[in-house]
């Protein structure tokens, strides 16, 4: 059946946060234990019903492309949403979030919508907060919630709470 959407979407965030591992939980409830960078996938698609719609998310990797100011503007263009991806068990990764919502503010439409994922939230080893999280998030008009894209935990939501908030505003 054809799609009555199709919404891009961006995935940014640093290095090794599990951004492809998260597009594979989503688009095919795969987990990869041997991630290697991803090397010539650009998108995945997976086709949802959102308020009785057949919306098909094109959902673009960074392709080992995320060193800052390294992912172009090309990547950005015509994304509807974006998912800011940071790894709990890792500060750094979080305290660089301001400049991905930088890079999304420079290169992406004003009103594209974006979800801050907090992933890797099955491991005990955590560096950063949820509340905190949830604050910064909140200061920066975005969504947020922590996921693993190892379990699966609310990755699904995450990604269909995205594609929601997107479809509220075509
Ligand atoms: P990317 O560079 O942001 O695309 O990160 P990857 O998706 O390649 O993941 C980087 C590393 O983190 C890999 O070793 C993954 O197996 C691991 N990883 C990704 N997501 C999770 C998760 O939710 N939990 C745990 N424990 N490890 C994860
Ligand atoms: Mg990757």
């Amino acid at each position: 059946m054809e799609e009555d959407y199709v919404f891009k979407i961006v995935v940014i965030g640093d290095s090794a946060v599990g951004k492809t591992q998260l597009l594979g939980r989503f688009t095919r409830d795969e987990f990869f234990l041997d991630s290697k960078s991803t090397i010539g996938i650009e998108f995945q698609t997976r086709t949802v019903d959102i308020a009785r719609r057949r919306v098909k998310a094109q959902i673009w990797d960074t392709a080992g492309q995320e060193r800052y100011r390294a992912v172009t503007s090309a990547y950005y263009r015509g994304a509807l949403g974006a998912m800011l991806v940071y790894d709990v068990t890792r500060r750094h990764t979080f305290d660089h979030a301001a400049r991905w919502v930088d890079e999304l503010r420079a290169h992406a439409d004003k009103s594209i919508v974006v979800m801050l994922i907090g992933n890797k939230a099955d491991l005990a080893a955590r560096a950063v907060a949820a509340d905190e999280a949830a604050g910064f998030a909140e200061e920066q008009g975005l969504f947020f919630s922590e996921a693993s894209a190892l379990s699966g935990e609310n990755v699904e939501r995450a990604f269909l709470r995205l594609l929601e908030e997107i479809h509220a505003n075509v």
